[in-house]
């Protein structure tokens, strides 16, 4: 299957999903995935049109960066070391794994020194699986409030990554539990705006994620192919 035939599908499906569940389909933004695939088919990707491109590590992603970075707007969805964060500030306008304080530090400072206002999702581990990275749940309002006099990061929502299960199914709860800790934030009113952003669901479960609240889905293997696709 090509590209345009895979992005017309996922769109039907996103479609499909967002009228069994009442939601306008441009409430979805679909993040393109390409850590699995080469520079000349990220290349692809843009001329399709999409425009929000994903990597979750700098050294996948360095390559196509430096070919392909003035065109689209780059989102870094892996789990940032603190180290890495002068690779990817300035180049990543979206950052959804913000889950400790120290990165936020970190974050801040880059983003002061160059005059940057970088916006992020908090990564939340809704599973509680011990191979997820993320804040416990209960955390979150505090460490929102911890980050609150950040100036140069701007959170505008949550995110998390579902187990792997066998049906999609399975991962609803999860999702659920995402949108309704941000609903608690913002009853709560924890941070200045409220929060409106949900980054959840990927190949496998994403059309279960947007019944569920999704704004951001992140697709990968299902839209984007693996590279032995193409
Ligand atoms: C790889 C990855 C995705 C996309 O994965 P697929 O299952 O291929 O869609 C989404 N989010 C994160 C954080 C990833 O690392």
């Amino acid at each position: 299957m090509n590209l345009e035939v895979r992005i017309q599908e996922v769109n039907k499906r996103i479609e499909e999903a967002c009228l069994r569940s009442g939601r306008p389909a441009e409430e979805v933004n679909t993040v393109a995935v390409t850590k699995y695939v080469s520079t000349d088919m990220a290349a692809k990707v843009l001329d399709s049109g999409l425009e929000n491109m994903g990597e979750n590590r700098w050294q996948n992603a360095e390559e196509k960066w430096n070919a392909l970075g003035h065109r689209g707007i780059w989102h870094f969805i892996g789990h940032l070391q603190t180290n890495k964060v002068k690779d990817v500030i300035g180049k990543f306008e979206y950052i959804h794994s913000l889950d400790r304080l120290s990165l936020a530090k970190e974050l801040e400072k880059s983003a002061a020194a160059k005059g940057l206002v970088i916006k992020t999702f908090v990564q939340v581990n809704i599973s509680g699986e011990d191979s997820k990275y993320g804040l416990a749940p209960e955390e979150a309002a505090a460490f929102l409030q911890e980050i609150q006099s950040f100036s140069h990061i701007k959170v505008i929502g949550l995110m998390t990554m579902a187990p792997f299960e066998d049906t999609a199914e399975a991962t609803r709860m999860v999702f659920r539990g995402l949108r309704e800790l941000r609903d608690d934030l913002n009853r709560q009113g924890v941070t200045q705006e409220p929060l409106t952003e949900l980054s959840m669901g990927m190949s496998n479960d994403f059309e279960v994620a947007i019944e569920e609240g999704a704004t951001w889905i992140r697709l990968g293997s299902i839209l984007v192919g693996k590279q032995e696709e193409e």
